[in-house]
């Protein structure tokens, strides 16, 4: 009987899983109720995969034997719920993508924060080390398109818990777990514990020769897996900074200057302030990926070469420039609590910190004692800043409201003296003046190089 696969939605996961459905000799039709990129388009086109936009046309779609569905269309979605009702199996792209990879190895990454950072940095180290290695998942090309047209020995794979929803014999070689706070609890009932289990599912069918990496710091992770307990046979490899840990397996530790990571008997000697990523949310993700990478057989002196190399991914505490002693930093990613956490943890000098935008429902307490010990401004932001000018008042000695980054800027440098740095870490989503966080952090930085840098375009 010919199979017939219907892949739903035509972004980056889901044009990859249609073409690898294609070669792979399935009947496959791809529906997606918005617009197609034209990139997707023509290379849909190229191999010959039937497409709708749109719309959906229910015959078209419930005429399929499975169904992989985007990780951006909700469990909500009417069509979602229809294809449920006929018993159509539903899958992610990677569960898909995962059946054809023919002896690859795979190295998969999630976490509420650290995931882009981590991922990356896992890959130049593989990459560096001379391996033939391919980046996908949440970022770099489609990993179904890789798998479909390429032909490489590992996979370092970005997961989101929307992938991994939709994930069920697919197994990880090695699995890397950052840390599980609150985030995007709308797609999970509003339960955390939904939303943690979910993250939890990176684990599910490992075998004993599996890696498993983990934070013993992150106390939601440490509950998950005391649930899990039985079930888990792979090798566990925890990194931290404060829980006392030793693992057979391998694990890492970091005093606060330098972290010690080691897997069977080979090790990594870090010297934090030798990276050019700082902050102990850093030191966490540079041991999370030097155990993985050992976990992956790369040899100890290579690792420690590429991590003093790598340079922050953009947009996440990533440098925007220098002026009269003044330092800009872009953080324009963190759009939850705990990465300003992070950031603001980071700071080594007095901050002018800029924040605000779409409010998801935050609790800024966790933010008071640095904000009190570091940041001398508060510029909000922002179409709506009443919380986190109440929040804030009393807190910093100086909070301004504002409601555009031109206005938040000249503010922001009014504020500012030689020595100090002016930090864009919003906590908040950006959908209220910008298109994305983005699109926020170019802005920011194209500010800089005009108005401060002065080597932008002049108007
Ligand atoms: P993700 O892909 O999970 O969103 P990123 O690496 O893109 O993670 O970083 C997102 C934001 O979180 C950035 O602002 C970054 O500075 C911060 N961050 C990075 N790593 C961590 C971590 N291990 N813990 C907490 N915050 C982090």
């Amino acid at each position: 009987m010919a199979r017939r696969i219907v892949v739903l939605g035509g972004g980056i996961s889901g044009y990859g899983s249609a073409i690898l459905a294609k070669k792979e000799g399935f009947d496959t039709f791809l529906s997606d109720a918005g617009h197609i990129a034209e990139r997707f388009r023509r290379r849909l086109d190229e191999w010959q995969v039937p497409y709708e936009e749109g719309g959906h046309t229910e015959e078209l779609i419930l005429s399929a034997s499975e169904v992989v569905k985007s990780p951006g269309i909700p469990e909500t979605a009417p069509i979602v719920q229809l294809i449920r009702r006929h018993g159509i199996p539903v899958i992610s792209e990677i569960e898909f993508a995962g059946r054809y990879l023919d002896g690859a190895r795979t190295v998969c990454i999630t976490g509420s924060n650290g995931k882009t950072t981590t991922t990356s940095l896992i890959y130049k180290i593989m990459r560096d080390a001379g391996m033939n290695v391919a980046l996908g998942g949440n970022i770099g090309e489609s990993f179904a398109y890789s798998v479909a047209t390429g032909h490489y020995d590992w996979y370092v794979l970005e997961l989101s818990s929307f992938q991994l929803d939709g994930m069920y014999k697919f197994r990880a070689d090695v699995a890397v777990l950052m840390n599980i706070t609150p985030d995007h609890l709308d797609r999970y009932d509003h339960s955390f514990e939904k939303y943690a289990a979910s993250k939890m599912r990176i684990t599910q069918n490992q075998r004993s020769s599996d890696a498993f990496i983990y934070s013993a710091d992150d106390e939601m992770t440490t509950r998950q897996m005391e649930l899990l307990a039985d079930g888990m046979r792979q090798r566990r490899m925890p990194f931290a900074a404060h829980t006392a840990i030793a693992s057979m397996a391998g694990d890492a530790f970091f005093d606060g200057g330098e972290f010690t990571a080691s897997v069977g008997g080979r090790s990594v000697m870090v010297d934090a302030s030798k990276m050019r990523i700082k902050g102990l949310h850093n030191a966490y993700n540079a041991m999370a990926a030097s155990l993985a990478a050992l976990a992956a057989g790369v040899e100890p002196e290579p690792i420690v070469r590429s991590i003093y190399d790598f340079s922050p991914v953009e947009h996440r505490l990533e440098p925007a420039g220098e002026r009269d002693g003044i330092q800009y930093v872009n953080d324009s990613k963190a759009t939850n609590v705990d990465s300003v956490w992070y950031a603001l943890e980071s700071m080594t000098r007095p901050t002018v910190w800029i924040a605000g935008g779409t409010d998801k429902g935050n609790d800024y307490e966790p933010l008071k004692a640095f904000a009190r010990e570091k940041v001398k401004a508060l510029v909000c932001m922002g179409v709506d800043n009443r919380k986190l000018v109440e929040s804030f008042t009393g807190v910093v000695p100086k909070v301004i409201s504002t409601s555009s980054l031109d206005e938040a800027m000249r503010a922001a440098v009014a504020e500012a003296r030689s020595g100090d740095t002016v930090l864009l870490s919003p906590a908040c989503a950006s959908f209220d003046l910008f298109r994305n966080y983005e699109n926020r952090g170019e802005e920011f930085k194209q500010w800089v190089k005009d108005n401060i840098l002065g080597n932008g375009a002049k108007e």
